[in-house]
């Protein structure tokens, strides 16, 4: 079974097109990584992958359901962002337990999911803290929380640790591979940074202007580019 299925999609905005007729099967459990230029597409992707744009036409399918046209909160897909907006008022575990309060799930539902996710986090000591007696790392874990408490099968990162500084993005690469490695969700990464998708991604895709330019597992991207667009982002020679 496949873990998310791209058929054919196709993405305008008003009379201008971006995506141009994606193909792309993702593993169950996989963790597939989005390289490519500024402006190719890569959020737009995420978008329409988690309900959060319309699909112009094609098909997106989560497992075996056709997801094209669902709602977003019935997805199965939790999405992850670059800035992480957390409530200042609340604390750790309220941040982590708000949406699903808000769906209405019960005090003790909430809190067993909210603890769950900060023993895989490690943000135990922290639940009762707010976000500004937090480093930026822990933000961003606390961030993270908020999609695990969801429980979904697909998780959508779009550049999550580009506003940390260097030394914290390998700290959180090595937590996001730990992740995935613990709930063994299947995983799509949008990243420009090479060392992240290489160390990270059972399956690169390279993007170019809207189209797939290559799919594969790092080192044969690495190894074998079919040409020197795709060699530019994994850093090996054509
Ligand atoms: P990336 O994430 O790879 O940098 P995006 O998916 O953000 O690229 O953007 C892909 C293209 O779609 C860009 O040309 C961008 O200007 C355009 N685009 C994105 N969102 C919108 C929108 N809401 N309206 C019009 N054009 C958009
Ligand atoms: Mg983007």
């Amino acid at each position: 079974m496949s873990g998310l299925t791209l058929q054919n999609v196709v993405k305008k905005f008003a009379e201008i097109q971006v995506i141009h007729g994606v193909d792309l099967d993702i593993d169950d459990g996989e963790f597939c990584v989005f390289v490519g230029p500024s402006g190719c597409g890569k959020s737009t992707l995420l978008r329409m992958i988690a309900g959060l744009e319309e699909t112009t036409s094609g098909a997106i399918s989560i497992g075996d359901r056709d997801v094209t046209n669902a709602d977003p909160a019935e997805r199965g897909v939790a999405m992850v962002f670059q800035t992480y907006a957390l409530y200042p008022h609340m604390t750790v575990a309220e941040n982590m337990g708000f949406g699903l309060k808000m769906n209405g799930h019960d005090k003790a539902e909430v809190k067993s999911k909210v603890s769950e996710a900060s023993r895989i986090l490690q943000l135990d000591d922290y639940l009762d803290r707010k976000p500004k007696a937090l480093s930026g790392g822990q933000r961003q874990r606390v961030a993270i929380g908020r999609a695990i408490v969801r429980g979904p099968e697909v998780f959508l990162f779009d550049e999550p640790l580009s506003n940390l500084d260097a030394e914290l993005r390998v700290e959180m690469r090595v937590e996001i591979a730990r992740l995935h490695k613990e709930i063994g969700a299947t995983m799509v990464y949008v990243t420009h940074d090479q060392v992240e998708a290489m160390t990270l991604a059972d399956k690169i895709v390279v993007l170019r202007a809207g189209k797939i330019e290559q799919v594969g597992a790092p080192m044969h991207l690495y190894r074998d580019p079919d040409n020197k667009f795709v060699a530019g982002f994994i850093g090996s020679p054509a």
